[in-house]
């Protein structure tokens, strides 16, 4: 286990923001973007797991779908207004999700098996939970970025599944009231984590283990 200067920011961090979310399903959390009610709600109502979607603020079309396709989102909130109703959550390919929703069913439609994992920072004592094709790569992105002001994010489990999107889905709302908000700097600009949850290690070993079991 690394503990490196990580730990300084960890300490910092604001834990009675957790309470204020424990009331709310988990898109209410607050994007660096400051979604509007209408996005909110649309994210809410398509029920599209947290770790497919991905803050763009600031970063160019080509730099956000290398990082979208590194992180395996789906969907781009903060981006540039659509032009027929100025909509700012795109797909990845940069077309509005909001305007045409059938391509958010088609890609969940085409939800595949992939690894639902269990990420932990022993400096800061923070789970992310999500799903990859290769989880032990998604940890090196997450210690490159230094995602969620960590870099000591080590791979304590992981589990293929046929439908890992929808599994992921479950878990982050069975979860829900264990969500920890957080966030990083990325090029100079602060982006918010989602998927980050605070409980101790056999609670969220036990979630996760009780979705995946499901057939
Ligand atoms: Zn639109």
């Amino acid at each position: 286990m690394r503990q490196t200067q990580t730990q300084t920011s960890c300490t910092t961090f604001n834990y009675k923001h957790l309470n204020s979310y424990r009331s709310h399903y988990y898109y209410s959390i607050k994007f660096p973007t400051m979604l509007t009610n209408t996005e909110i709600s649309f994210l809410n109502h398509q029920k599209i797991p947290l770790d497919l979607v991905f803050d763009v603020k600031g970063l160019s079309k080509k730099e956000y779908q290398k990082q979208m396709r590194k992180m395996g989102a789906i969907l781009a909130i903060g981006a540039t207004p659509c032009k027929a109703y100025g909509h700012t959550v795109r797909t990845r390919a940069g077309h509005c999700a909001q305007c045409d929703t059938s391509r958010i069913a088609y890609i969940l439609r085409n939800d595949s098996p992939a690894y639902i994992y269990v990420g932990y920072s022993p400096s800061c004592k923070l789970h992310k939970i999500g799903s990859s094709t290769s989880p032990s790569s998604r940890m090196k992105t997450l210690n490159g970025l230094g995602y969620a002001n960590t870099s000591d994010w080590k791979l304590i489990h992981k589990v293929k599944v046929a439908r890992a999107g929808e599994k992921e889905l479950k878990i982050h709302q069975l979860l829900k009231s264990y969500q920890y908000e957080t966030s990083y700097m990325r090029d100079g600009e602060h982006v918010n984590c989602r998927e980050i949850f605070i409980a101790s290690i056999d609670f969220i070993m036990d979630t996760v283990k009780y979705v995946c079991a499901i057939k």
